[in-house]
């Protein structure tokens, strides 16, 4: 049996087995199959009511006999009236409205003492959406899986309820979209399209604390879903208690849910994920390897995975043997590269501390000699320890474009070029920072 058309058949000989023959015309006798690729059998019928009805009620039974030919899952993608012509055009592999969710599923992601809580609360979000915990807020350190959770959550429910609107978004593209769209006169566009949202995936929400008007509009977002019974997935680098300049509100609304955190892998979790990471990678590794990486990183999952690559590299470019000095240098080439990037929540807090002064007065618009300092020397740092750009590092503050942001630095490295002081007080902050990785 190879051809759509005989797969089709099959299918539409199960599905009709269970309904009536006036209601298998009415809802089949103009639906078509139209492609099947390794993931997605895509349908065509004439209406999007037909379309509707196809996939509320027949979505199990088509995927379950898709399910017991192939013995494995697939997506199921109906096309209504002329979308037909799209697709056709677009060529068949049309791209998953979802890309950011590829490889992040809950097959892949192993569980252990220090994240089967935050695992076991996303499985029953993604089996419920919107009905048990709303929201779902998952913090902890980098690398520790976070990203991955929310997105298996995602790649879920997409499975299982292609009609869903799903949104992924970091909290900083919230912000950015939301000032594009203040400065494009887009805003009713904005608040409509995430307000409209059946789930709301937010990565890294620390990165809306402390800016007002983004919290504001993020606090409606989120009501608008909530009320609708629409589900909520947040995550952060750290509770919402420790993130002083979140709006109350928000914070309320966070911890009126359910807070699941996730924390470095013990030495067990570690080297299963090693030996997973291997095996997807084809790479075969001696016990006293997995051993050897998993005593030697012990806090980052992300730079686990950073090593077995390596080691992969390695293999192919070099046919190196992996003992364990070639392990050695993967390991040093990772933490090297991988090096902490702080916050420029991070920043600004331990420069403001620094200073005696609050996070806020770095952020904000006043001008006393020791402020405008502090500012400076927080701008300066955000350059050197992140990745951030001009605008991205003006958008930290109330009123800072590029230009500011870049003569503020010139500033600093022209001070610490001539005073000892301020060449050790930036030492010292960035000492202070980095410790917080
Ligand atoms: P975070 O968002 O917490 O910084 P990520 O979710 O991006 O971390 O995880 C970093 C990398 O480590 C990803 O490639 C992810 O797939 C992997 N990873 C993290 N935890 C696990 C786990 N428990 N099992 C398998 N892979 C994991
Ligand atoms: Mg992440």
């Amino acid at each position: 049996m190879d051809s759509l058309e005989e797969i089709w058949k099959q299918v539409l000989s199960v599905v009709a087995m269970d309904i009536t023959p006036t209601a298998y015309n009415t809802w089949f006798s103009d639906c078509t199959a139209v492609d099947l690729t390794e993931r997605k059998l895509v349908l065509h019928t004439s209406s999007d009511f037909k379309r509707g009805i196809i996939l509320k009620r027949f979505a199990n039974t088509i995927r379950s006999v898709l399910y017991d030919l192939f013995c494995c899952d697939f997506e199921l993608e109906v096309l209504a009236g002329d979308e037909l012509l799209d697709y056709v055009k677009t060529g068949t592999n049309t791209p998953s409205p979802y890309p950011e969710m590829d490889g992040y599923n809950f097959d892949n992601f192993i569980v252990g003492p220090s994240n089967k809580f935050a695992h076991a609360a996303a499985i029953a979000v993604a089996n419920s959406p919107g009905r048990v915990y709303n929201p779902l807020f998952i913090y902890g350190n980098s690398g520790l899986g976070k990203t991955h959770l929310l997105l298996a959550i995602g790649e879920k429910i997409h499975h299982e309820h292609p009609e869903l609107k799903i949104a992924y978004l970091k909290g900083d593209d919230f912000t950015n979209e939301l000032i594009h769209s203040i400065q494009t006169g887009t805003g009713e566009e904005f608040r409509g399209k995430y307000r409209s949202m059946d789930l709301l995936l937010m990565d890294d929400i620390q990165f809306i604390s402390g800016k007002v008007s983004t919290q504001e509009e993020f606090f409606h977002t989120f009501n608008s879903i909530y009320e609708a019974g629409h589900q909520i997935v947040l995550t952060a680098d750290r509770p919402p208690r420790e993130m002083a300049t979140l709006d109350d509100r928000i914070r309320t609304r966070i911890e009126g849910g359910l807070m699941a955190d996730v924390q470095p892998p013990d030495l067990e979790t570690r080297m299963a994920i090693i030996l997973n990471k291997s095996q997807a990678l084809g790479l075969v590794l001696a016990h006293e390897v997995v051993e050897f990486i998993a005593e030697s990183i012990t806090s980052n999952v992300r730079q686990i995975e950073g090593v077995v690559k390596r080691l992969t590299a390695y293999k192919e470019i070099m046919n190196d043997n992996i003992n364990i000095p070639t392990v050695k240098r993967a390991i040093k080439d990772v933490i090297r590269v991988g090096a902490y990037i702080p916050t420029p929540d991070v920043i600004i807090d331990e420069t403001a501390r620094y200073y005696s002064l609050q996070p806020r007065d770095l952020r904000g618009q006043r001008r006393s000699k020791n402020m405008a300092i502090a500012r400076q020397v927080s701008m300066y740092l955000m350059r050197n320890l992140t990745n951030l750009s001009l605008v991205d590092i003006g958008n930290q503050y109330e009123g800072r474009n590029h230009s500011t942001v870049l003569a503020s630095i010139r500033k600093i490295e022209e001070m610490i070029k001539t005073d000892p002081d301020m060449a050790a007080t930036v030492r010292d902050i960035s000492s202070n920072i980095n410790s917080r990785s």
